[in-house]
């Protein structure tokens, strides 16, 4: 049977020429520019909590790394390294090789190099962290949401958990539906340009992977504010629009998890820069509310009544 440092030299061993010193040593180095701060932030995907024990390997080396660059792209840095801790049950090869040529496909779209990790034996366990960079002072902190800024977000929402529900058998959607759902389950687009696009335009960013009011919850509660949602401008799939009426399609829309698209707030201002920004990407941007100065988050339906959300976002530990 293969060793762990076959393992790691075949499946996780590539070229590293943005860092000093790559995989095999003790510890890899990297160096930051001058008048850049380093972000760094882990985030772990675990086997029957995160996805299905049988899920496409493939799939998941790339969700295992868009996951991360979501981080990146929330707090606008430029993503540059990559670690990847690895807990397996055992040594499949086929499977290594799926998830590697899934995790570099993202990688490489990205320019991101994997510089260390570590290999152990274990149930599945998928935990990268992530690093980049971000000139002094301007990243995007959930803390700097003002009253007045308006709210928007990335993309449509809640097609993932649509997909979710449905593997889960609550509702049952066409194939075509199904297939555009799934894909924003299995392969989340993270927002990197769009992160980088919103320095100096947005005052707080989040990307959404617990559902829209529980992740815009936290910018309120960091910010120390309140906000108001129409929810008639949330951006939905047309898949999704089919279930608006019941509690699971707006549960989707509202608390949804897995989305990976962002949330951020920007001075009345600067709409017009975000508009430029929608078009330069050629990504859907949608106003979806104020930020306001009573600490709660209302949303509300088009003739102005306010909807009433039970639904919060999904919580590991409920
Ligand atoms: P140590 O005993 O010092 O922890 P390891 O034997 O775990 O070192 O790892 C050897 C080298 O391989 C290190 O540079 C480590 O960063 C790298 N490495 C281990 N596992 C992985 C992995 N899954 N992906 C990328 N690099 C890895
Ligand atoms: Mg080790």
């Amino acid at each position: 049977m293969a060793s762990e440092f076959d393992l790691i030299h075949r499946f996780f061993t590539r070229p590293t020429p943005g860092a000093v010193l790559g995989v095999g040593d003790d510890a890899a180095l990297v160096k930051v520019n001058k008048g850049m701060e380093l972000a760094v932030s882990t985030d772990m995907l675990v086997s029957g909590t995160h996805f299905f024990p049988d899920a496409d390997p493939f799939f998941l080396g790339h969700k295992a790394l868009a996951v991360n660059l979501s981080d990146m792209a929330a707090m606008a840095a430029q993503p540059h390294w990559a670690t990847l801790a690895l807990s397996l049950p055992g040594v499949d090869e086929s499977w290594l090789e799926k998830f590697s040529a899934g995790l570099f496909a993202l990688a490489d779209e990205h320019h991101i190099e994997l510089i260390g990790g570590d290999t152990t034996r274990g149930p599945l366990n998928l935990c990268i962290t992530i690093m980049g960079e971000v000139p002094h002072g301007a990243a995007l902190r959930r803390s700097s949401a003002q009253v007045g800024d308006d709210i928007w977000v990335s993309g449509v929402l809640g097609n993932a958990a649509l997909a979710l529900a449905h593997m889960q058998g609550h509702v049952q959607l066409a194939e075509k539906d199904f297939a555009a759902c799934a894909l924003a389950l299995h392969q989340p687009l993270p927002r990197v340009a769009l992160g980088l696009a919103l320095r100096g335009v947005a005052h707080s960013a989040i990307d959404i992977s617990d559902g829209l009011l529980a992740d815009l919850g936290h910018i309120l509660e960091c910010s120390n504010v309140g906000a108001e949602i129409t929810f008639d401008t949330l951006p939905i799939s047309y898949a999704l629009q089919l279930y608006l009426e019941q509690p699971l399609g707006r549960h989707c829309l509202l608390a949804g998890g897995d989305d990976y698209e962002l949330c951020f707030t920007v001075p009345v201002a600067h709409r017009s820069e975000v508009e430029k920004i929608a078009a330069n990407l050629g990504l859907l941007l949608t106003r979806i509310g104020t930020i306001t100065a009573e600490k709660k988050c209302t949303v509300r339906a088009a003739d102005g009544s306010i909807i009433n959300i039970e639904e919060s976002g999904y919580d590991h530990f409920r």
